[in-house]
């Protein structure tokens, strides 16, 4: 097990479901350590309960194998996004919003209770703190 931070591995962050290589380069790699740093670490401490990674860094070629954007280039593909899930998925949410500097911040389908997953994105520089939600089949700025 590779470590990226104190609670999350490499392994963890690109983690997939294609039967294809997943290996993030030295830029994107830095950039998944930046997003453990600044969000997933201490946002696991702030909710106190394990975090499940569903998507992390994806190369190109998983992006498109899975059906997902290709414009604008998903951010996964740069390492500077993941699709967590916990026990309150809803509460994550909240709690992101509230005590964090972050790109982009997505409430992923599921209801007005609860997200099915919540994206989160960082980067370095510029992050613009966007919040959007999924409802009936597009995304709208919260
Ligand atoms: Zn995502």
């Amino acid at each position: 097990m590779s470590k990226l931070g104190k609670y999350f591995s490499l392994e963890e962050l690109t983690v997939t479901h294609e039967n294809l290589e997943n290996n993030p380069g030295p830029t994107e790699l830095l950039k998944l350590k930046e997003l453990v740093k600044n969000i997933l670490d201490p946002l696991r401490e702030m909710i106190n309960e394990p975090i499940a990674v569903n998507s992390g860094f994806r190369t190109l070629a998983i992006n498109k194998a899975i059906g997902r954007a290709q414009n604008p280039i998903s951010q996964h593909t740069k390492g500077e996004a993941a699709d967590i899930e916990c026990f309150d998925n809803a509460n994550m949410f909240q709690v992101i919003r509230e005590h964090f500097q972050f790109d982009q911040l997505i409430w992923e389908k599921g209801n007005d209770k609860q997200p099915d997953w919540v994206h989160v994105s960082y980067k370095a520089n510029g992050n613009r703190n966007q919040i959007l939600k999924y409802k009936n089949g597009k995304y709208i700025q919260l």
